[in-house]
């Protein structure tokens, strides 16, 4: 089992913790300093949350040992989900079936497939 030996910011106790006690976090891609992340875990000298600048390499290495990154992006950067449609009818029971009979006729599928797509028909 990995150890990463960290010492507390604030009481300068240094402990052993696991790697998955350790949350990660990417302050900003901006910042222009080399430590531009942070390790966060409790210190158990002083009980509190504390956290400790570390560079890039760090952190890759404290993820490839198993610790946890924080996903800190912004709410506009995140994939909108298909149940989270916000226009639109949902499908109903007929629908379905219209649409497992178009399927199962081959002329009527490709029928309303030239009334979605008209530039593939001829
Ligand atoms: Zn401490």
């Amino acid at each position: 089992m990995n150890v990463i030996a960290v010492e507390c910011p604030a009481c300068r106790l240094i402990e052993s913790v696991e790697p998955g006690c350790l949350l990660l976090e990417i302050d900003g891609a901006e910042a222009d300093d080399e430590k531009s992340s942070s390790a966060s875990w409790i210190c158990d000298g002083c009980h509190r949350l504390v956290a400790l600048p570390i560079d890039l390499v760090v952190l890759l290495h404290l993820v490839a040992a198993g610790s946890s990154l924080l996903d800190t992006a912004p709410e506009d950067d995140e994939v909108a989900y298909p149940e989270t449609a916000t226009y639109g009818l949902p499908l109903t029971l007929d629908d379905l079936i219209d649409f497992h009979q178009i399927l199962d006729d081959e002329a009527a599928f490709a029928a309303e497939r030239c009334r979605e797509l008209p530039e593939n028909c001829p």
